[in-house]
C-alpha cells in the first residue's frame, strides 16, 4: 500500500476492491461520494460536477457526490443507464469512531446493499403497475430451467425451460435482470440481452444444485422441498442461484419470498416473441404502451390488480375450468354494477400491500409502509363486510375469504399509528398519542420545554427592556436569543453581559445564550431524543407484528387483485358492449360480429365506426383455414389480428368484443404479421419473415391458432407465391391447425377446391368513379382484383405515375387473358414518355380573371386602379 494513502482512502479502496462491478456510493456525512473511475462515469451519467479530493499515487483523485436524502432519483438514472450501485453506509457514529481511535480514526463502513435492475424495492424506482422480475436461467446437463421472482411483491416461480423456449419465456416475463452461469455461451447471453434485460453472469458455484437445496430449505424453513412440488435439478439450480444473488445483493437481509410455485408450460397459452410483438399485447409496435391491448383493457383501480392483469395477459390459461371460472366472475360484475361501483370506490383507496410488505421484510420500510398495511387491511375488511351476504361465484367467494382475519393486527395498527405519518422514521411523530405511556411522557416533557421557552422569552424582554428580543432555534446553534444589532449594545455590556453570553454576530443580528436556556435545551433535546428512540423501537415491534402475518397479508393482497381485475374486466366489457365467450373442449372457432378492440378504440376517437366481422374456423378433424384476399388497406391485417386477440382475451378470462363467440381451447397462437426489418441483427425483411414462418411450421400443433399475413411479399413474385403456396399446404396437411392466411396472390384461391379445410374469403370494396371505397366487410369468395393502382392514387402518387401504371397493368392483364408471354407484353409497352399526360383541368376562367387579364397597369392612373379594385371586389 502506498504510504501516502490516507486511512479513509485505504478503507475506500478495500471496499471498492470487493465490488469491482458496481459503482460505490461511499457515505460521507450527508453525501454519497464516488471516487476515481466511478466518479468519472457517474458524473457523466448524472450530469453532475466532477471535482477532486486529495491525491493518490501522485495523481488527483476524481470525485463527485450526491446528497443522501435525494439519492433515489440519482440511483434511478444510474440503474436505467445500466449501472449497478453498491450502497456503502457508515456503520457507527463518527463520535464512537473518535472515542475508539482518536481524531484520525475512520468511521466503520460496509456495503449494505447492491442495487441492481432486478432487485429494486423503492416505489420511486419501480413502476407501480408492472412487475419487476429478476430471473435466473440454469442448464444442468442440457436440461434447462427458469426461475423468477419479484422481490417487491414476493412472487417466486420456476419452470422447466428447454433452451428453445428460453426466448419466448423471457419475452413473456420481460425481466429486468437475468442471472446466468458465466459458463453460458456468449451468443446465448447476447440473445438474452437483446430482449432488454441486464445479463448478470455468476460463477457456476451459484448454480450448484446441492448447495441450492440447502439454501432453499433454510430459507423456507422446511426439511425438504417436496412439499412445494417435485423439482428437476435444473429448477433447483435456477432457484438456488436467485437466492444466492439476493443474499449477495441484499447483504443477508433476505426479501420476503413466497414459497416457489412451479409453472408448467402446458397450462399456459404459448406465445412466442414475434407473436407477442406483432399482436401488440403489452407494447405497441411503435414502442410505447399506448395502443397496446393491455392499455385498452386496463380498468383496474389498484397497482396489484394492474400487475395481475399484465401477468394474465402475458400468460393466458389453457385450463377450461380456470377460464370459465374467470368469465363467471367477470359476468357477475357485468350484471351487478352497483356492487361493482362500491367495490371500485373502496379499491381506489387501497394502497399497494405487496410492495409495502416487501420493504418491511427487507428492513427498508418507512412509516408510510405501516400505514399502507393498516389502510389496506381495513379497506379489505370493509370490502369483506360489504360482500358478506352477496351470492358470489366461487372465484370471487375465494378472493373475499382471503380479505378477513386481520382484526387483531388492524386494531394494533389503528391504535398505534397517527393518520398521516411523516415520510421518514427519523422525523418522529408516527406513533399516536395514548398508545405508549413512556412515549407520551417524553413528548410532554419536550413540549412543555417548548412552552417554557415562550415564557422565558417574555421574562428576558422584561429583564433587558429589549422588546425585539426573540428566542429562536436552528440546527447549528440550537436555541438562542436574538436581537437586532441596535439593541444588542446594552446586552454586550455589564451587567446584562454577565447573564447573556454572546454567541454570534451576523449582519443585522446579534445572538446570545444563557445558562438557563442551555439547560432547558438539553432537557428538551433529551426528551425529544428519548421520544424518537421509543418511536423507533415501536416501529420495529409493529414491523415484527406485520411480518408475522406476512403470508396472510400476501393472500389478502392477491384476493384484492383478483376482485379488482374481475371488476375491471367487467367495466371494460360494459363500456365496449363485449360478450362472454363460450369456451369448448373441441376445436370450434366461431365469432359473430367480432371487432378489433384497439383499432375500434382508435377509430372511436375520430368518430369513425368499426365494421364488425364474422369468422368461422371450426374444425372437426384436420385443418380449418380461411384464405383472405383483398386490396391493401381493406382491413385484412386488422381482421387477422382481431381474431387472434379475441382468443387470447377469452383465455385470460376477459369478455370479448363480439356479438357472440364460441371458442374451442387454443394451445398456441402464432402470428406472422406485417414486415419489419431487424437491421440490428443483420436480417432483411424477407429473412425475418422466413425465420418466423419456419417457427410456426415447426411448432404449431392441431390446437394452435395461426395468423399469417402476406407471406412471401419480401421476394420476387414467383418465389413469394411458391413459398406462400407451400406454406399453406403444410399448415393444412401437417400442422392441421386453425389458421387465417392473408395474401395478395390471387392465384392461391384455386387451392380451395383442392384442400377440404380451406375456404376463401375477401374484404369487400366498392369501385366508384375510378376510386375504391373500403367497406371493411369480410365475406366469402375471392377478390377479383387488387386495386393496387387505386390505393396508390389515394396515397398521393403523382398523376403521371398512376396513369402509366394503369397502362402497364392493362397491357399485362390483356396479355395474360390472351395467353401471351409476359416478356413479350413488357417489350411491347410504349415508352414512359409516350404516356399521355393527364388531361389538364378544364375550368372556365372567372370574370375577375378575365378582367384582370385585360388591364395594363402601366397605363392606369391611381384613381383608375382604385376604381378597378372596387369593381373586382364587387364581383366576388
Ligand atoms: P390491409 O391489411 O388489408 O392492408 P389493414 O388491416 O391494415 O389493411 O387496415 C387498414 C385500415 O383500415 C386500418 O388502419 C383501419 O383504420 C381500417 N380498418 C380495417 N378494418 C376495419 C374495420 N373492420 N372497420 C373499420 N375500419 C377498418
Amino acid at each position: 500500500m502506498n504510504a501516502q494513502v490516507t486511512p479513509m482512502m485505504a478503507q475506500y479502496l478495500e471496499i471498492k476492491a470487493q465490488h469491482p462491478d458496481a459503482l460505490l456510493f461511499y457515505r460521507m456525512g450527508d453525501f454519497y461520494e464516488m471516487f476515481f473511475d466511478d466518479a468519472v462515469a457517474a458524473a457523466e451519467a448524472l450530469d453532475i460536477a466532477l471535482t477532486k479530493r486529495g491525491k493518490h499515487n501522485g495523481e488527483d483523485i476524481a470525485m463527485c457526490g450526491v446528497p443522501a436524502h435525494s439519492s433515489e432519483s440519482y440511483l434511478l438514472t444510474l440503474i436505467r443507464k445500466g449501472f449497478r450501485v453498491g450502497i456503502c453506509e457508515q456503520m457507527e457514529d463518527p463520535a464512537t469512531a473518535k472515542k475508539r481511535g482518536g481524531s484520525k480514526a475512520v468511521v466503520r463502513r460496509e456495503v449494505v446493499r447492491l442495487v441492481t435492475p432486478g432487485t429494486l424495492t423503492e416505489d420511486t424506482l419501480l413502476e407501480a403497475r408492472r412487475h419487476n422480475y429478476l430471473a435466473a436461467y440454469a442448464d444442468v446437463r442440457g436440461e434447462g430451467a427458469l426461475a423468477w421472482c419479484d422481490i417487491s411483491t414476493g412472487d417466486f416461480r420456476v419452470m422447466r425451460c428447454p433452451a428453445v423456449r428460453l426466448g419466448p419465456e423471457l419475452a413473456r416475463l420481460s425481466p429486468k435482470e437475468v442471472l446466468v452461469s458465466d459458463g453460458l455461451d456468449i451468443a446465448r447471453q447476447d440473445s438474452i440481452a437483446e430482449l432488454g434485460a441486464a445479463v448478470t453472469p455468476l460463477s457456476p458455484g451459484s448454480f450448484d444444485s446441492a448447495s441450492a437445496t440447502k439454501r432453499l430449505t433454510e430459507l423456507f424453513g422446511v426439511s425438504t422441498l417436496e412439499g412445494f412440488g417435485s423439482f428437476a435439478r435444473a429448477e433447483i439450480s435456477a432457484m438456488g442461484a436467485l437466492i444466492d444473488y439476493l443474499e449477495l445483493t441484499q447483504k443477508g437481509a433476505l426479501p420476503l419470498l413466497r414459497a416457489p410455485r412451479q409453472q408448467s408450460a402446458e397450462r399456459l397459452l404459448q406465445l412466442d416473441t414475434a407473436t407477442r410483438r406483432n399482436l401488440e399485447l403489452t407494447h405497441a409496435l411503435s414502442g410505447g404502451r399506448a395502443n397496446s391491448l393491455l392499455s385498452v383493457l386496463d380498468r383496474t383501480q389498484t397497482a396489484g390488480g394492474a400487475r395481475l392483469l399484465e401477468r394474465r395477459l402475458t400468460g393466458p390459461s389453457t385450463d377450461l375450468e380456470v377460464i370459465r371460472a374467470r368469465h363467471e366472475a367477470v359476468g357477475f360484475f357485468v350484471s351487478d354494477t352497483q356492487i361493482r361501483d362500491d367495490l371500485e370506490s373502496e379499491l381506489r383507496r387501497i394502497p399497494d400491500l405487496d410492495r409495502a410488505l416487501s420493504r418491511l421484510a427487507l428492513d427498508r420500510g418507512a412509516p408510510r409502509d405501516l400505514t399502507a398495511i393498516r389502510d389496506g387491511l381495513s379497506g379489505a375488511a370493509r370490502l369483506s363486510d360489504r360482500l358478506q351476504d352477496v351470492d358470489l361465484p366461487p372465484l370471487l367467494r375465494d378472493a373475499v375469504a382471503h380479505l378477513e382475519g386481520h382484526d387483531q393486527l388492524s386494531e394494533l395498527l389503528d391504535a398505534a399509528l397517527v393518520a398521516e405519518p411523516p415520510v421518514q422514521l427519523r422525523d418522529g411523530g408516527l406513533i399516536a398519542a395514548g398508545y405508549h405511556e413512556e412515549l407520551d411522557e417524553a413528548r410532554t416533557l419536550r413540549d412543555e420545554g417548548r412552552g417554557v421557552i415562550a415564557s422565558m422569552q417574555a421574562e428576558y424582554v422584561q429583564a433587558t427592556g429589549v422588546n425585539a428580543l426573540k428566542i429562536k432555534h436552528n440546527n447549528v446553534l440550537g436555541y438562542f436569543i436574538e436581537t437586532t444589532a441596535t439593541h444588542a449594545e446594552k446586552m454586550l455590556n455589564p451587567p446584562l453581559s454577565e447573564r447573556f453570553i454572546h454567541r454570534q454576530t451576523t449582519a443585522n443580528q446579534v445572538r446570545f445564550t444563557t445558562v438557563e436556556l442551555s439547560e432547558l435545551e438539553t432537557k428538551i433535546l433529551n426528551a425529544g431524543n428519548r421520544a424518537l428512540e421509543i418511536e423507533k423501537t415501536l416501529f420495529q415491534s409493529l414491523q415484527v407484528a406485520i411480518l408475522e402475518q406476512q403470508d396472510q397479508i400476501g393472500q389478502t393482497a392477491r384476493g384484492l387483485a383478483e376482485l379488482d381485475l374481475a371488476a375491471a374486466l367487467a367495466r371494460r366489457a360494459r363500456e365496449g358492449d363485449w360478450t362472454q365467450p363460450e369456451m369448448t373442449e373441441d376445436r370450434t372457432f366461431v365469432i359473430e360480429g367480432g371487432r378489433h378492440p384497439v383499432v375500434e378504440a382508435a377509430l372511436a376517437k375520430e368518430g369513425a365506426p368499426f365494421v364488425a366481422n364474422d369468422c368461422d374456423l371450426s374444425a372437426e378433424d384436420g385443418a380449418a383455414i380461411t384464405l383472405l384476399t383483398g386490396p391493401n388497406m381493406a382491413g385484412k391485417s386488422t381482421y387477422l389480428r382481431q381474431n387472434a386477440l379475441l382468443a387470447i382475451m377469452a383465455q385470460i378470462g376477459s369478455f370479448v368484443p363480439a356479438r357472440h363467440a364460441r371458442i374451442g381451447l387454443v394451445s398456441q397462437v402464432f402470428s406472422r404479421v406485417g414486415a419489419s426489418d431487424d437491421l440490428a441483427r443483420g436480417r432483411s425483411t424477407f429473412m425475418v419473415e422466413m425465420v418466423e414462418t419456419a417457427t410456426i411450421l415447426n411448432q404449431a400443433d392441431d390446437r394452435a391458432l395461426v395468423i399469417l399475413d402476406e407471406i412471401g411479399r419480401g421476394t420476387a413474385t414467383y418465389d413469394g407465391l411458391s413459398i406462400a403456396w407451400a406454406t399453406l399446404e403444410h399448415l393444412h396437411e401437417t400442422n392441421q391447425c386453425r389458421a387465417l392466411f392473408a395474401t395478395h396472390y390471387h392465384e392461391m384461391t384455386s387451392l380451395a377446391s383442392k384442400l377440404d379445410g380451406l375456404t376463401n374469403a375477401t374484404v369487400a370494396v366498392k369501385e366508384w368513379e375510378g376510386e375504391v371505397i373500403f367497406l371493411h366487410e369480410v365475406k366469402e369468395g375471392a377478390a377479383d382484383r387488387s386495386y393496387g393502382v387505386q390505393v396508390a392514387k389515394l396515397a398521393g402518387l403523382p398523376d403521371a405515375v398512376i396513369t402509366r401504371a394503369q397502362i402497364v397493368l392493362d397491357a399485362l392483364e390483356k396479355g395474360e387473358r390472351e395467353g401471351g408471354q409476359r416478356k413479350a407484353v413488357i417489350d411491347d409497352l410504349p415508352l414512359f414518355a409516350m404516356t399521355p399526360a393527364p388531361a389538364p383541368k378544364l375550368t372556365k376562367p372567372s370574370q375577375v380573371e378575365e378582367k384582370l387579364r385585360a388591364v395594363h397597369p402601366d397605363e392606369m392612373t391611381a384613381r383608375e386602379a382604385l376604381n378597378l379594385l372596387y369593381e373586382l371586389k364587387a364581383e366576388l
